[in-house]
C-alpha cells in the first residue's frame, strides 16, 4: 500500500511518515499542495493524507482539484481549526473522511486502513448526464449554464435518476427513495412530480431526458437527453 501525506509543518510530517512506515506502507511526503497534487496525479496512492493548512493552495484546494482531474484516492483530511465549516468543505469537496488535530495515531491508522478497502472508485461530488448537473451539497442544478430552480421533491427525483442514468426505476421505487413513510403517497403523485420536473429540466431546453418506459416506469438518459421530436401533426395527411 501507498501512501501519500501532504503536510507542511516538517515535525508532523516526519511523525506522520514514521508511522505509517511502521505499518508497512510506501509513504511519499509533500510540504506543500502544489508538489502534493503533483505527486497524486503521478502515482496512484491508495490513500492521500492531506493537511488543510498548507502554504500556496490549501488542502481544499488540492482535493477539489484533484477531483476535478478526475483522481480518486481516498482522501483523508487534517484540519486544524476545530470548526464544522472546515469539516463540512472538505467533505463536500470530495475528501473522504477528516480528522481534527490533535490526532491520535492509533486512530489515524484505523481510518487510513478503513479508506484503502473503499478503493479508488470515482465518487463525484457534482452528478452529471449530459449537460444536466446536479451538486447536492450547494443544491445547484444546471443545464449547461442555465441554473434551474426545483421543489425540494423535485430536486430528489433528479438526484436519484442522476444516481441511476440509463436505469429505468418504477413508481415504486421512487416512492420508496423520495418520499417516507409519513408521506401518504400513491403512485400517481410520482407522475405529478415527474410532469413539473420535465416542465423545468427539458421542456424549456427542448429536449426529452426524462423517458417514460411505458408499463415499466421513468429512466433519465445519460447523455442528457435527445432533442424533442418535431410534432408530426396532421401536416402530411392528405384529407379528401
Ligand atoms: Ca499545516
Amino acid at each position: 500500500m501507498r501512501v501519500l501525506v501532504v503536510e507542511d509543518e516538517p515535525e508532523m510530517a516526519g511523525l506522520l511518515r514514521r508511522a505509517l512506515v511502521e505499518e508497512g506502507y510506501a509513504v511519499d511526503v509533500a510540504h506543500t499542495g502544489d508538489g502534493g497534487y503533483q505527486l497524486a496525479v503521478t502515482v496512484s496512492y491508495d490513500v492521500i493524507v492531506l493537511d488543510v493548512l498548507l502554504p500556496g493552495a490549501s488542502g481544499f484546494e488540492v482535493c477539489a482539484r484533484l477531483r476535478r482531474t478526475g483522481v480518486w484516492s481516498p482522501v483523508l483530511m487534517l484540519t486544524a481549526r476545530d470548526g464544522v465549516t472546515d469539516r463540512v468543505r472538505g467533505l463536500d469537496g470530495g475528501a473522504d473522511d477528516y480528522l481534527t488535530k490533535p490526532f491520535s495515531l492509533v486512530e489515524l491508522l484505523a481510518r487510513i486502513r478503513a479508506l484503502a478497502r473503499r478503493g479508488g472508485v470515482a465518487r463525484p461530488t457534482v452528478l452529471c448526464a449530459g449537460d444536466l448537473s446536479l451538486d447536492p451539497a450547494t443544491r445547484v442544478v444546471r443545464r449547461g449554464q442555465v441554473e434551474i430552480d426545483l421543489t425540494a421533491k423535485e430536486f430528489a427525483l433528479l438526484e436519484e435518476f442522476l444516481r441511476h442514468p440509463d436505469t429505468v426505476l418504477t413508481r415504486e421505487i421512487l416512492l420508496h427513495r423520495c418520499w417516507d413513510f409519513t408521506a401518504e403517497t400513491h403512485s400517481n403523485v410520482v407522475d405529478v412530480h415527474i410532469r413539473s420536473l420535465r416542465d423545468k429540466i427539458d421542456r424549456p431546453f427542448q429536449v426529452v431526458s426524462l423517458e417514460t418506459v411505458r408499463g415499466a416506469g421513468y429512466r433519465l438518459r445519460r447523455d442528457g437527453g435527445r432533442p424533442t421530436p418535431r410534432p408530426v401533426g396532421n401536416a402530411g395527411v392528405i384529407r379528401a
